[in-house]
């Protein structure tokens, strides 16, 4: 009997991109027997998050362990930079991985995301053809320069070398995936997949992929007993992902900010840095996130809100029928599962892309709130309360809310049988399986 067609898939560091790649394997397997195998690379001991995830994944998806890279020598290099560099010094192990599946599968493609192209060129030596997964935004609303990714913002930064380099190799790949749909981003997806416009690859938009909850099992679901006894509707989840963090001086503003909102609040939170992505490659605090709140915080808001410490199970809270809005860090798996659940936002953006994908939720999809940073860089406690109540109580919330009900009905739309990204992913996997 003819063997199964496998694929192979490389994540890049970082939990957002292993999230929606596993969801995609579990689709690949279940709808159309596609068999898998993960490639992961790391930088030190893997993440509890990733961890858990790889942990459960269905049969017929594999995964192997690549060694840990140092950065022992490079201290203090921006995020993206570790990752694209994480990947270069991982190579000769990922080229072993390859060639030992092309000897014992029938491999027909290699997916990987926008950090990992160097991976292309051994893809090549074993003929292996290879796509790219876009997991984020292609923005067709107008930005602002200051809200354009970060690695560009900053030509002398190796980050904004690394971003060239990525994207000048995505005319390499068969295919392109774009984690979207044609109702979220029509301009864009057209625009893509206009043949005039350039040499690109065929676009494949497949979203929204998301999170099913394999999370389970990670800290904070003592969470959902507390969001069981709130009011339908209620409460505002708060979480920057799985690397955000806040500066000390604004985990208080926000925090000041959600009591005097009187709003109900679960709130995840971590322990204050300076950097922005101080959590990225851990996904956790290493200290009591709790002891940098305002004094006597907890006390009095005690019944208001609930704080979890770093982790919550995303999935669960969204779609939990007491949550009624997404303070997010832009994140676009959470912007995704939001879609996916209805669920109205306040856009927060930290880092990477965010600001970019606050823009479309903001100004082009008017899907979310953004509260204005003040001169000092920090989004005040007065500003905060605004916000929130204006998407929990306000006219603008109503509006939103709506807004926000009609794109979950067009994801839906979206992933059903006869639907646009059902039919692309269909289109994909006829061409693998041929
Ligand atoms: N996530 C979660 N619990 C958390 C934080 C994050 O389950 O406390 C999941 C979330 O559901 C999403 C992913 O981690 O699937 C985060 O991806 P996103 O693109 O939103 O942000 P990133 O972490 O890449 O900045």
């Amino acid at each position: 009997m003819a063997q199964k067609p496998h694929v192979a898939i490389f994540p890049s560091p970082g939990m957002g991109h292993l999230i929606p790649l596993a969801e995609l394997a579990k689709k690949l397997a279940l709808r159309y027997d596609l068999s898998s195998t993960f490639i992961v690379p790391s930088i030190g001991p893997p993440p509890e998050a990733q961890t858990k995830v790889l942990g459960s994944l269905p049969a017929g998806i594999n995964y192997i362990s690549l060694p840990p890279v140092s950065f022992d020598d490079l201290p203090g290099i921006r995020a993206e930079t570790q990752i694209s560099l994480t990947i270069t010094r991982s190579l000769s192990s990922i080229r072993d991985v390859l060639k030992s599946l092309v000897a014992s599968t029938r491999l027909v493609a290699l997916v990987l995301d926008l950090f990992g192209t160097d991976v292309i060129d051994i893809a090549m030596e074993f003929s292996v053809p290879s796509y790219i997964a876009s997991l984020s935004t292609g923005c067709a609303t107008p930005v602002h320069g200051r809200d354009l990714p970060d690695p560009i913002q900053d030509r002398k930064d190796d980050a904004y070398k690394w971003f060239l380099h990525h994207s000048s190799r995505h005319g390499l790949a068969e295919g392109i995936l774009l984690n979207s749909f044609v109702d979220l981003e029509p301009e864009t997806i057209k625009a893509l997949q206009d043949q005039e416009l350039g040499n690109l690859p065929p676009i494949y938009p497949v979203g929204p992929i998301i999170n099913s909850g394999s999370s389970i099992g990670v800290s904070g679901h003592e969470c959902l007993q507390w969001m069981d006894d709130q009011p339908h509707g209620s409460v505002l989840y708060i979480s920057f992902g799985s690397g955000g963090t806040l500066s000390f001086e604004q985990l208080n503003e926000l925090a000041m900010g959600l009591e005097i909102s009187e709003q109900k609040f679960l709130w995840v939170v971590r322990s204050p840095d300076k950097s922005a992505s101080a959590s990225y490659f851990s996904a956790k605090s290493n200290t009591d996130p709790f002891s940098f709140l305002p004094e006597g915080f907890l006390d009095r808001t005690e019944g208001q809100g609930l704080v979890v410490p770093s982790w919550a199970p995303q999935i669960q809270v969204l779609s939990h029928g007491s949550t009624g809005g997404f303070l997010t860090h832009c994140g676009w798996n959470s912007i995704l599962e939001s879609i996916v659940h209805g669920v109205p936002l306040i856009a927060w953006p930290l880092y990477a892309e965010q600001k970019t994908n606050a823009v479309l939720l903001s100004a082009g999809l008017k899907v979310a709130l953004r509260p204005e940073v003040d001169g000092n860089g920090l989004v005040g406690r007065e500003e905060i309360a605004k916000v929130v109540k204006g998407l929990m109580q306000g006219g603008e919330g109503v509006a939103i809310r709506n807004r926000m009900k009609g794109l979950k009905e067009a994801a839906a739309k979206a992933v059903s049988e006869e639907g646009s990204s059902t039919k692309s992913l269909h289109e994909l996997v006829s061409r693998w399986k041929n």
